[in-house]
Order: structure tokens, then sequence, then C-alpha cells
């Protein structure tokens, strides 16, 4: 394990309540200082780190003085509102005493199922990341009901990471892995330190348990692990009591690591290149097939055509005069604007949409290219 933070370079922590709240003092303030310092260290080796913070509910149910005890949908959704507001100035000072702005970000779970919404979502935490921020990520608790949400935040913070293309996730949590069964009901249990792959004999080892102030059990973590995983970030489950929690797991502090089971690119490159119908096609032009050869976004200027019907954030096909596929990506508008800044510089498109625009119609890292491609590009050279 030691070494191992350091072969990646964006990395989730996932903070669980019990590590951060204590029911009579409040945040732990310490911790998280010392927490702060080794996110700090990483940022300055050049990694992107992201949190996702658990403890709204725990932090405003201690301010408001609720009782013990399971608390009723509106009162924790009014203990996330006075918490997470304590939580997020705690960050912001934490992080903003070393130089660093903190970026608060509340996500519902619409927020990562809806492909348009996601794109979104994406985006503002890549730029917040770009900025040299550190995004803290947490459900939005406040408006979140018991249908619609995700509960946890183990499983939320594996949507972030596959939807961030992190290669990263650790959870901070009470436990410090997996164990062969629940330790507390079976002293037999053994620490797994490796899991390769999430087969159903190591879903049956994870058990239900949960604690009052934490949601999620070994079972959302191994529900977590399986998100994260199968689109290419691996995952550490880890106890993070102590102080400096990351740099005890590169000192071999005892630890679960969950193999990813592919790159992050490759996962997502997948997802866009395995979908089985997609809703358009943009047909574009030489000088568009060769900036996409070296690995540029497809501009709006590049597009000759746009057929079909679909929303930004659908998959789309990219081909050239004739049809033939050169690759396909995920769309950054949807088609009636599509065919509204069809062939547009990106001066002229600004214009056109009465907005401030996206410059890529698919940015290139929503983009996989056929091998036709290639071809294509030297068809293209030979008529020149
Ligand atoms: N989102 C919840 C909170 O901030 C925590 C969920 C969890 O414990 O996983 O209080």
């Amino acid at each position: 394990m030691s070494n191992f933070l350091s072969g990646h370079n964006r990395i989730v922590i996932k903070i669980g309540s019990s590590l951060l709240i204590d029911r009579e003092r409040g945040v732990k303030r310490t911790w998280l200082e010392s927490l702060g310092e080794d996110i700090v260290r990483l940022k300055e080796e050049g990694r992107q780190v992201m949190i996702v913070s658990s403890g709204a509910i725990a932090m405003g149910r201690k301010l408001l003085k609720m009782p013990r005890g399971p608390l009723k949908l509106e009162d924790s959704q009014a203990s996330a509102a006075v918490g997470q507001i304590a939580l997020s100035r705690i960050y912001s000072e934490i992080f903003g005493r070393q130089g660093y702005e903190v970026g608060q970000v509340l996500l519902t779970i619409g927020d990562t199922e809806e492909r348009r919404r996601y794109l979104n979502a994406r985006a503002t935490i890549m730029t917040l990341l770009d900025l040299g921020a550190v995004p803290v990520i947490n459900e939005n608790d406040t408006v979140a009901t018991n249908e619609i949400r995700y509960g946890d935040n183990d499983r939320l913070a594996a949507r972030v990471a596959t939807m961030v293309d992190a290669d990263l996730l650790v959870l901070l949590s009470d436990v410090d892995g997996l164990y062969t069964a629940p330790p507390l009901e079976d002293p037999n249990a053994e620490h797994v330190p490796l899991v390769e792959t999430i087969t159903p004999a190591i879903e049956k080892m994870a058990g239900a348990a949960g604690s009052e102030l934490s949601r999620g059990g070994m079972k959302t973590k191994i529900d977590a692990g399986k998100i994260a995983t199968e689109s290419g970030t691996a995952m550490i489950i880890t106890a993070g009591q102590r102080l400096y929690p990351l740099s005890a797991i590169e000192k071999g502090e005892r630890a679960t690591l969950f193999q990813a089971s592919g790159t992050p690119r490759s996962a997502r490159k997948r997802w866009i290149a395995g979908h089985l119908n997609p809703p358009g096609r943009l047909g574009v032009d030489d000088g568009a097939l060769k900036a996409l050869r070296e690995g540029k976004s497809l501009l709006p200027a590049g597009i000759v055509s746009v057929e079909g019907e679909f929303s930004r954030g659908d998959p789309v096909l990219i081909t050239r005069y004739d049809g033939m596929e050169v690759g396909r990506g995920i769309v950054a508008y949807d088609s009636e604007d599509a065919v509204r800044i069809a062939g547009l510089r990106s001066s002229a498109v600004n214009e056109a949409l009465g907005y401030e625009a996206r410059a890529a119609m698919v940015h290139r890292d929503d983009l996989v290219l056929a091998v036709a491609l290639e071809v294509a590009c030297q068809e293209a050279d030979a008529a020149e």
C-alpha cells in the first residue's frame, strides 16, 4: 500500500460522519486539520484532490440540539441545512489558511443519473479542480427525500469518482477494511488486504451494519466498490480515525484495496463506444477530421450536417461527407442548438445562441475515435 497514493493523480477522499463529528464537541478540528495538511501535500505534488464529506446532518442535529435516535425527514433536512453551512465554513477556514479555496458542491441523485445534469456537475467539479480549488461535495440532504436520495455518501462518492474519471477513491471510515465476515459478529473474521474483483463471495463478507451517525455499513462500501472499479477507479477502505490518515495509508496502515478493472479513460470511452443507438449524427469537414486526429475537440466550425434529435449529453456518431463513421462522442449541445451553430466560428456561436457558450461541440475527453479516421485523413490529404 505504501507508494500507492503516489501512483494516482485524481483522488476522491470520502469522509464518514463518525470521523468528522463528535456528538458532544462537534467537528473534530485537529483531525480535520491533519487531513487538510495531507491533502495540501498531495496537491502540491501535482495531484487533484476532492472531498466527499458526510457530517452535515450529524453536525446540524448537534447545533439544533435534536434528541438522539432516528430523525423525521423534515428534521434531518433542517439539520442538513444548518450543518452543511457550518461544515463548509470549517473546510473553508482550514484550506484557506493554507492558501486554497474550497468549492461547495451539493448534489441530488438526479445530478448523477441524468446525463445532462451529470455533465453539468462534472464540468463544475473539473473546473474547480483546474482552478486549484478543493471541491467539497455532499448530497443535498436539505431537498432530498427518502425515496429520492442516495442516503449514503459511499455510493455518492463512487459516482462522483467515476464522473470525474478519478483513478482512486479513498473511503475513510470507522473500519479498517473488509473482513471475511463482519468482525463484531465473528471472532474468526480475517482482514482482506486486496480485492481483485468483487465476486458474490466478496459481497457476502460485507453483512449489513451501519451506525447511528453514519448511514453506510460495509454493504454500501462494497456497492461503492462495484461502481468505482467497474469504471476504472480503484478504491481503498481504511480506518480514518488517526491523525494524518492519508499519510497513514502510505506508511502501510491496514486497509483494503479494491483494484480497478480498467483505466479510467478506457472505461468511460467504453461507455461511449458501446452505446447501441446514438440518437444523432454530426457530419464533419476535412479540417475537423485532421483536428480530431491531432487529439483536439470537435468545434462547431467543422460541422457540416446535423441529423437526429438529441439532448446535450447524448452520444452521437461523427461521420465524414459520405456517412463513414470516424468517431463517437458525447455532444455538448442539444440538436436544435447544434443546427443553429453548425459551421460557425467560435466568436459567432455566442451571438447565435444568445449566451456565453461552451467552445466544443464534442469535447476531446468525450470522444472515441474510430480506426476509419486515419483512412479518412489520408484520403483527405491525397485529395488536396
Ligand atoms: N449526506 C449525509 C450527511 O452529510 C451523510 C450520509 C452518510 O453518512 O453516508 O449528513
